[in-house]
């Protein structure tokens, strides 16, 4: 177990610069998750601190160790790739345990291990199976397994569940936290699901273009989004987000107290989740009036797919099922203060902080 440390770390494949200038501490014990847009330097980031791919810029600890220009098989991190990697002709047992016999473990303790991690994972009854024959979601667990085995200061995972169904994929999703969580290892996993980040970690990394947005919680990463870009990137369905010109001008009625607000800060931007609009007629609220275009039914509640007042911007709004509107239908909605967020011209949350 060891925390990490990555100090004013940069990375230029050639004259193009995929993270300019990172600074991040990753607990002991942490279950952290890096998400963020394709492209955005996840698996880079993932792969220096693997030793797979060399720094330009900085360095990286783990532990007290400044691993930055040690090999991969010293820095005692274990990665768990997205294809699993399995040699086909080895039995489960024998893929588990590779690593112990490349290392010279004596053969009595390679066993007990590799029993103690398939017993963990549930595949104790697959031991002499080859790969070809077990599912999907096996073939993952002997991964986690050859992993688990080394006894690794930090698990490292790229996209471990995107080759599952969903339903499998949800089923893994804690199968994956409940074991971090009793082997207490720091895990750095990476993703493009914010799904899969807001379940599974401690904290998240938000990124874009090789720099954090935002690091925190899934809780307060949710509810207190540091600017536009996490804000309509966290979250299912999407945040609605329009320009508050465009909004004034077609008939949103607000509450006196927000009007204040936006006369003390220069509101650019007002965002606020489909699923806090309700249609209840309250005060201290702000209340819109949308135009439904579309309604998408998702079980019990619906997505109503809506222009404000005509010309405005389009909403999305999840309603409870029994008062799903018709397409055409006007919609009266309330959103109350609380839930909106409010951003700057350049995209930072106002009253975040
Ligand atoms: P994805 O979710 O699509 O896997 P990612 O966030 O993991 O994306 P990276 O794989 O880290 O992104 O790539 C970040 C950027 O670096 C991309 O623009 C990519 O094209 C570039 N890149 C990655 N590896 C190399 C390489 N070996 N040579 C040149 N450019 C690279």
């Amino acid at each position: 177990m060891a925390e990490v440390k990555y100090h004013h770390v940069g990375k230029k494949f050639g004259e193009h610069e995929v993270i300019p200038d990172l600074d991040l501490h990753i607990k002991d014990g942490e279950f952290i998750v890096y998400v963020g847009p394709s492209g955005c330097g996840k698996t880079t980031l993932l792969r220096m601190l693997a030793g797979l791919e060399t720094l330009s810029a900085g360095q990286i600890w783990i532990g007290d160790n400044n691993v930055t220009n040690m090999s991969p098989k010293h820095r005692n991190v274990a990665m768990v790739f997205q294809n699993y990697a399995l040699y086909p002709h080895m039995t489960v047992a024998e893929n588990i345990g590779f690593g112990l016999m490349v290392r010279g473990t004596p053969k009595s303790d390679r066993r007990k291990k590799i029993e103690q991690a398939a017993a963990l994972l549930d595949i104790d009854n697959l031991l002499d199976r080859k790969p070809k024959e077990i599912s999907g979601g096996q073939r993952q667990r002997v991964a986690m397994g050859r992993a688990i085995v080394r006894e690794p200061d930090v698990f490292l995972m790229d996209e471990p569940l995107s080759n599952l169904d969903a339903q499998l994929r949800h089923q893994m999703r804690a199968e994956l936290r409940n074991i971090q969580q009793r082997l207490g290892v720091t895990m750095v996993y990476v993703t493009h699901d914010q799904v899969e980040a807001m379940t599974m970690a401690d904290r998240i990394v938000v990124l874009d273009k090789g720099q954090i947005q935002q690091l925190g919680t899934p809780r307060e990463i949710f509810q207190k989004p540091k600017n536009r870009f996490v804000a309509s990137f966290i979250g299912t369905p999407h945040m609605n987000i329009l320009p508050w010109e465009q909004c004034r001008g077609h008939g949103i009625t607000v509450p006196d107290a927000f009007q204040d607000l936006c006369n003390h800060h220069h509101v650019y931007d007002i965002g606020f989740r489909p699923a806090d609009m309700t249609l209840a007629d309250e005060d201290g609220v702000i209340k819109l009036t949308i135009k439904t275009l579309l309604v998408e039914n998702l079980g019990n509640d619906v997505l109503v797919h809506g222009q404000i007042g005509g010309e405005g911007g389009h909403v999305r709004a999840l309603i409870p099922t029994e008062q799903a509107p018709s397409q055409g239908d006007e919609l009266a909605v309330a959103i109350s203060l609380s839930k909106l967020h409010l951003f700057d011209e350049k995209g930072e949350a106002i009253g975040s902080s």
